[in-house]
């Protein structure tokens, strides 16, 4: 559940989306000027950021899952 994936050829490095988040999950490549997923374990699924990206190049997935960590 949360935000699953940024669409690099709409996103214009606009920030909205980093600003908005509060679990501080994304973060800016200053290379490309683009935003990415830094810490995707600490996303709560607020959809804020989709919400309030004015590009919609954010996208969120709204359905809970189990992620099984490998102990190899
Ligand atoms: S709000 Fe949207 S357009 Fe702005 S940096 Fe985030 S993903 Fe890119
Ligand atoms: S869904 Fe909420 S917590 Fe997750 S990245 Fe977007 S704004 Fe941050």
């Amino acid at each position: 559940m949360g935000v699953r994936r940024i669409d690099w050829e709409l996103c214009d490095g606009c920030e909205v989306c980093v600003d908005y988040c509060p679990m501080d999950v994304l973060r800016m490549d200053r290379e490309t000027n683009k935003v990415y997923i830094k810490y995707l374990r600490d996303c709560q699924g607020c959809f804020l950021c989709e919400r309030e990206c004015p590009q919609d190049a954010i996208y969120c997935f709204p359905v809970r899952e189990r992620r099984i960590p490998l102990a190899w």
